[in-house]
């Protein structure tokens, strides 16, 4: 099979590199840089090429000088990207410092002709984010790029190219055409397909659960649903999907997905914990404290059952995006704590499998697609694991709940009635402002609701949804009639980076 290693310094975008490279056919695999040099050139040796990621740190801190230069000596072709770029320049005799205009976003660049670029335009816009910069090329490379910020913003070297920006962003204009060009230059070979790997995925969760039984939660969700069904695959009746009602779920639910489980043959056994959940977020306010609140008791509450029925193995829907921004990885910072990865303590009673770790969010539906699940769930729009507990700011009560749930159900009838699709998600969320209204010539001080809407194609970035000014308007003024102590409806209009979708 067609590999390439990507030697991961921390950068937020590393697995958007893999999602990139497996999106155009070559299987895909990210290695921390603070792994043995030993793996990491093990690896590397079986690669067809190695693409040396962005990170958070400086260069000229000489972190890494040791990976870069054993990559070399090794022959295979390299990738730099934004760190990676930085650390070959330096490597190889260029000079690295303080950027004389650090760039942040859409930056304007001009390219020289050279094979990395055919087919792209010479004048493109890519997405930057850096302080350090290559302030001169090392000898004997060739500068392709360079920007008022990077005086050496691409450059090759031989076999190996580097560039400041990141192609994986879909920010970046023909970011995925630079990938498929360097793969085609290295000559990777073109054979992966996701829904192959059904048999070995089924292959490997017989291997891992034995002749044991397994729980699995289940929401309804993409994720869950496939994982379920890939252990089902494997160990049959011995799955036991449990659905946790948490009592924070959206309008309409859990009844929907219990529905939609039982018709792809995961009937869910189902635990009623309202009061549970409601007790155990009493008085936090935190977003982090509220998400490891959830993760506590949700997985003490799996347990439970997990014992009670003699299973040693809980099946989670993780999946690789879920593993980057939990900090799963050392040196990439923790941005948001997800309840099914860092949000469950640490010591669990049982083993966790989860069969979709290393698999992007397309790859699982590809997957799924392939084992039979009907495209309603395969579509459905992503919900956090806590729920409508993240999508109220402050304390979650059971009437604050009940506001963000009436409230939420507005935004999703007026967007799916006016028959607006292809996004990724749209919310609302109970703000903790408080702002003053007129209702019935009368003042009313009351509750901020925030609109959310989406596009994204892989949840790494995200751009706000240009929704009609007609839908915006008809769900403000739904909201401010039929949702007791509303008093004013916003848009988020905000972009990830710099803001998650979720505001918690
Ligand atoms: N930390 C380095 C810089 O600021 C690299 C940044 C990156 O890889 N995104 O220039």
């Amino acid at each position: 099979m067609g590999f390439v290693l990507i030697v991961d310094f921390g950068g937020q975008y590393a697995h958007l590199i893999a999602r990139r490279i497996r999106e155009l056919g070559v299987y895909s695999e990210l290695l921390s840089a603070s792994s043995d040099l030993e793996t990491i050139l093990d690896f590397a040796g079986r690669s067809q090429g190695v693409v040396l990621s962005g990170g958070p740190l400086s260069v000229t801190e000489g972190r890494h000088d040791e990976i870069a230069k054993s990559l070399l000596r090794l022959g295979k072709p390299l990738l730099g990207i934004c760190y990676g770029h930085q650390l070959l320049a330096k490597v190889l005799g260029g000079s690295v410092g303080r950027s004389p205009a650090p760039e942040f976003g859409p930056t304007k660049v001009e390219l020289s002709p050279d094979e990395l670029f055919e087919g792209i335009p010479a004048k493109v816009t890519v997405w930057m984010s850096h302080n350090d910069a290559v302030l001169e090329a090392p000898p004997g490379a060739k500068v392709l790029a360079r920007t008022r910020g990077s005086p050496v913003a691409a450059m090759r070297y031989g076999a190996h190219w580097s560039v400041q920006w990141h192609p994986e962003v879909s920010h970046t204009q023909y970011g995925l055409q630079m990938y498929d060009n360097w793969l085609r230059a290295i000559g990777a070979r073109r054979d992966w397909r996701p829904e192959n790997m059904i048999e070995e995925l089924t292959e490997m969760v017989r291997r891992e659960i034995g002749g044991s039984l397994a729980v699995s939660a289940v929401s309804g969700g993409v994720d869950s649903t496939v994982a379920s069904l890939i252990v089902k695959r494997a160990i049959g009746e011995r799955l036991v999907p449990i659905l946790i009602d948490h009592g924070l779920h959206p309008a309409g639910e859990p009844e929907l997905s219990i529905a939609l489980l039982e018709n792809v043959g995961l009937k869910p056994l189902v635990i009623k914990a309202e009061e549970e959940f409601f007790s155990a977020l009493k008085g936090i306010r935190e977003p982090e404290e509220k998400r490891r609140a959830f993760g506590r008791l949700y997985a003490r509450l799996l347990e439970d059952q997990a014992e009670r029925l003699g299973a040693e193995f809980l099946v989670q829907g993780t999946i690789y995006p879920d593993v980057i921004e939990s900090g799963g990885r050392v040196g990439a910072s923790v941005i948001k704590t997800h309840h099914n990865v860092a949000g469950m303590p640490k010591q669990l009673r049982f083993k966790v499998v989860e069969p979709l770790k290393w698999f992007y969010k397309d790859e699982v539906r590809a997957i799924g697609r392939k084992l039979g699940v009907p495209e309603e769930i395969l579509r459905r729009q992503p919900v956090p694991g806590p729920a409508l507990a993240v999508r109220v700011e402050g304390e979650v009560t059971r009437e604050r709940v009940e506001l963000v749930r009436r409230a939420d159900a507005i935004v999703r009838e007026e967007i799916e009635g006016a028959g607006i699709g292809g996004l990724w998600q749209y919310f609302a969320v109970l703000t903790s402002s408080k702002a003053t209204g007129v209702k019935g010539d009368e003042r009313a001080y009351g509750h901020v609701i925030a609109i959310r809407a989406v596009e994204s194609v892989d949840a790494m970035t995200a751009s706000i949804a240009r929704l009609p000014w007609e839908v915006l308007e008809r769900i403000a003024a739904r909201i401010t009639g039929e949702v007791p102590g509303v008093t004013r409806v916003v848009y988020d209009i905000t972009s990830k980076p710099p803001a998650t979708v979720e505001w918690e």
